[in-house]
């Protein structure tokens, strides 16, 4: 480790990067206002238990990857790695389940797994995601679906895939779940390890292991379908009719299991070929147990989490993520001295109008100054000699077709409005 290495898993986000994420979080601002979704901002940190709980304890979010520390006053605290389980945890805090219903709320910000990084896989990464709580309504379940693929659609991304399954509720899974030790305890010794740890304590999950013989065994699975509840399957045909209705394209995938124990009925996941491995640009699911799980009243909720890094990934493979390159509005070319202080006084009553205004300060020569303009890609040079100063004026070169103009520095409102009106 070196001082100016950032931890393993980290990225740095600066200009001609931080552009993109302001035009997507602007987007993502847009499409949630559309929609009826306000901005929740919780804690970076939680109490540990939260996630243990509302995660689940056999999952490898908590078992393996989580960020866990002990404060000064010895309380177990916790990076959050995921945004639901903290959100839920607010709602009902704050009551907001009081007011009107469904309650619609997203979030945006870091979260923390420890994870090997790879290739669109982080241990400091940027999740979107939306959260609808109070209602049943498999229309809402639709609507986790639609925001995020508008948002995608916003962006220009292209290639999405939608996939969806159902994967019952306490009524209907446990009988399932039993059918699927019953299917692959004969095969035990052939499973990954993790799968054979899974078989005993999340056998719902070896339904998405990715390693090849576990594959091969996959097939035969018992799939959910033949189990489901009626109220279950009323559900999920309900939610693929809203979606033959709205013209959204899915795949069905039986074997689409989430990694979070607080899933019921609905989970979907969207891909983007463009990824490689890492292809997931969002995932979510409804959980109608979660809030009654941390110590609220029974409240169906649905969700969906977008992966920032990866959707700028994904849009970047796609020659779709150009960050605004536009230079200054003005550069002020100055001779030092008295010259800079003009400049100075110039330059910031026009930043005060909203304008880019840049100088030197590095005492370079003026022509050096003009190459500092260009490269910058400044629209105007304003240059500041003793001569035009002492009559009270400047020049103003239009960077664009050269043209020159005097402009008068005691109508400093004047000058602005002119470099308003190029700027826009
Ligand atoms: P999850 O919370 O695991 O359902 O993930 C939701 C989305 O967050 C995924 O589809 C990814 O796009 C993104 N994501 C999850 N884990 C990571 C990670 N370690 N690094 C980058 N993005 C991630």
């Amino acid at each position: 480790m070196t001082l100016t290495n950032r931890p393993r898993g980290t990225n740095d986000v600066g200009p001609g990067e931080i552009e993109l994420w302001h035009q997507l979080e602007e987007k993502i601002r847009q499409v949630c206002s559309a929609f009826g979704y306000k901005e929740l901002r919780t804690p970076i940190f939680e109490h540990t238990e939260l996630f243990q709980r509302g995660i689940g304890e056999a999952t490898d979010i908590v078992e393996k990857e989580m960020y866990t520390f002990m404060d000064r006053g010895q309380r177990s605290l916790t990076l959050r790695p995921e945004g639901t389980a903290p959100l839920v945890r607010a709602f009902v805090e704050n009551r907001y389940g009081e007011g009107a219903l469904p309650v619609k709320l997203y979030y945006l910000g870091p979260m923390f797994r420890y994870e090997r990084p790879q290739a669109g896989r982080y241990r400091q990464f940027t999740q979107f995601g939306l959260e609808a709580l109070g209602s049943a309504d498999p229309l809402l379940d639709v609507e986790a679906i639609v925001l995020p693929l508008e948002l995608y659609k916003a962006c220009g991304l292209s290639g999405f895939q939608v996939e969806i399954n159902t994967i019952g509720c306490p009524v209907c899974r446990p009988a399932y779940r039993e059918e699927l030790v019953k299917y692959f305890e004969p095969h035990a010794d052939k499973l990954c390890g993790s799968c054979k740890n899974r078989l005993e304590r999340n056998p719902l999950r070896l339904l998405d292991c990715k390693v090849e013989g576990c594959q091969e065994i996959m097939a035969g699975a018992p799939s959910i379908t033949k189990h489901l509840c009626p109220e279950c399957e009323e559900h999920f045909s309900q939610v693929l009719a809203y979606l033959d209705a709205l013209g959204i394209e899915y795949k069905l995938n039986h074997r689409l299991v989430r990694g979070f124990d607080y899933y019921t009925k609905t989970v979907f996941e969207v891909t983007c070929s463009e990824l490689g491995a890492q292809n997931a640009v969002g995932a979510g699911g409804r959980y109608d147990g979660l809030v009654e799980e941390l110590g609220g009243k029974p409240t169906p909720a649905v969700g969906f989490a977008v992966g920032v890094e990866r959707l700028l990934l994904a849009l970047r493979g796609q020659e779709k993520a150009k960050a605004e390159t536009a230079g200054p509005d003005a550069y002020i070319v100055h001779f030092g001295g008295e010259t800079k202080q003009r400049a100075a006084q110039t330059a910031f009553f026009l930043r005060r109008r909203g304008l880019w205004v840049e100088l030197d300060y590095l005492g370079r020569s003026i022509k050096a100054q003009m190459k500092a303009a260009d490269r910058l890609g400044s629209r105007h040079v304003l240059i500041f000699g003793e001569d035009e100063l002492s009559r009270g004026e400047a020049v103003l070169r239009d960077m664009k077709d050269g043209q020159e103009q005097k402009v008068d520095l005691q109508d400093l409102e004047q000058l602005a409005k002119i470099l308003g009106e190029c700027g826009q």
